[in-house]
């Protein structure tokens, strides 16, 4: 996929993070690696998911340089860029903050895998402590989660959101949207007064 293809591509997952309303306002963010060069591409500040466009985009390198445009990116880019840096294997970062995994996590609990798809998608959901939005510690704090578990694919930063990481930027988003069907899931079977079975 060339640049202009990525840019579009990253415009119409954001627009899909919207649709799905899969974070509030203009919280979370979306980045995704330009093949074979150290930059990638991120949603800008204060820009809300349904709002974003190729004219908004920001360029960044991984080593925190910005490439051009008028907007800042998002706060967030630090560890946008630490997981890039630390996991080549990584092409997609969606951060957002879907209500029912943000519980989990406030909780310090993580959703447990309701279906067959769940567990095939996320395998290894970490819980990672509180620390700002925008922080060196919470660049620090998510890349050492990749550290424990290059694995990684869910990360649930206490009472703020979720990443999810993917080989590409479609299967990121696919898996941030299956982890909250999975919490929404299992917080209904709760609803309905049953404890669910979780060995299937
Ligand atoms: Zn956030």
């Amino acid at each position: 996929m060339n640049k202009d293809d990525l840019q579009r591509h990253l415009v119409d997952i954001c627009h899909r993070a919207s649709d799905r309303w899969l974070t509030a306002g203009s919280g979370g963010n979306i980045s995704v690696r330009i093949p074979n060069t150290d930059r990638y591409l991120c949603t800008a500040t204060g820009i809300t998911f349904g709002d974003t466009a190729v004219e908004n985009l920001v360029e960044m390198g991984l080593d925190g340089k910005q490439y051009g445009g008028d907007l800042k990116p998002s706060k967030e880019y630090r560890w946008h860029a630490g997981i890039l840096e630390k996991c080549p294997e990584v092409h997609g970062v969606v951060h957002t903050h879907s209500t029912a995994t943000m519980a989990f996590g406030i909780l310090g609990m993580t959703p447990p895998h309701m279906t067959g798809q769940a567990r095939a998608h996320l395998k290894k959901i970490q819980i990672v402590p509180y620390a700002d939005a925008g922080s060196e510690e919470l660049r620090d704090l998510m890349v050492a989660a990749y550290d424990v578990e290059p694995d990684t694919r869910i990360t649930l930063m206490s009472n703020h959101g979720l990443a999810a990481t993917g080989p590409s930027l479609l299967e990121a988003l696919n898996r941030a949207e299956i982890v909250e069907d999975s919490a929404q899931a299992y917080l209904h079977c709760r609803l309905l007064g049953q404890e669910p079975k979780l060995e299937f």
